[in-house]
């Protein structure tokens, strides 16, 4: 369906069949690696759309080491990675994050949550590497020309709502907080009260609910916003 290799680094057999069969039920093919060695060797070879990295691995090299060693190499820097760690990991994010992932997930995971970050993670990489439009339900958002069109008709969207929008658009499924809206959106030196957001989410919410498509714009209580496809009880 994708068409999209998926390297999986991970150094305990079990735990590496359970997600090279999830990725095969969601229509992606996976490499394999125990340890950053053979996580090398697979890179340079099959050059996979994204890497599903473990944190701690055998070997002298750690799952971190390879990820910044990848983000350091400009042939390589852009391959997406996704890091997995235990929870008792401690403080493992921010090192994640640190070193460059574009992820981060905490073991165990549900196999739904997997696919839904790959997915996310592709679609974002994707859209930064080759500006393509950025296709989500009846959505369709050009970087190239700035249009927005839901289901084939264009919509008459201002700049603000366009960045939101397409801010949300390349970072699905994840809730974000006001402030960090505010970073991502209007960059973080301008002085807008977080309350600004929740104007721009109506007028955004409102132009897209003539389409049926306003829901892809959820609360997340107690936190600020999500760009959602799935149904879910918020
Ligand atoms: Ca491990």
């Amino acid at each position: 369906m994708y068409n999209e290799q998926i390297l999986i680094v991970e150094d305990e057999p079990a735990i590496r069949e359970m997600i090279a069969m999830t990725l095969e039920m969601a229509g992606f093919d996976s490499l394999h690696a125990a340890d950053v060695a053979e996580a090398h060797q697979q890179v340079v070879d099959h050059r996979p759309a994204l890497i599903l990295l473990d944190w701690m691995l055998n070997g002298e090299k750690s799952g971190i080491d390879f990820c910044r060693m990848l983000k350091n190499d400009d042939s390589l820097a852009e391959i997406p990675v996704i890091m997995l760690t235990a929870k008792s990991e401690e403080d493992s994010k921010v090192h994640g994050l640190d070193a460059g992932a574009d992820d981060y997930m905490t073991k165990p995971f549900s196999t739904r949550e997997l696919i839904s970050r790959i997915k996310a993670v592709l679609r974002r990489s994707s859209a930064l590497s080759a500006d393509k439009p950025i296709e989500i339900g009846k959505l369709s958002l050009d970087p190239k020309s700035q249009r927005v069109t839901a289901a084939g008709q264009l919509i008459d969207i201002g700049p603000t709502e366009y960045r939101l929008l397409a801010f949300f658009m390349s970072h699905p499924e994840r809730a974000y907080t006001r402030t960090q809206l505010l970073d991502q959106v209007w960059g973080g030196n301008v002085y807008i009260e977080d309350r600004t957001i929740d104007v721009h989410i109506r007028r955004l919410r409102k132009l897209l609910q003539p389409y049926d498509c306003a829901t892809l714009i959820q609360t997340v209580r107690g936190t600020g916003y999500r760009f959602s496809s799935l149904i879910e009880s918020i």
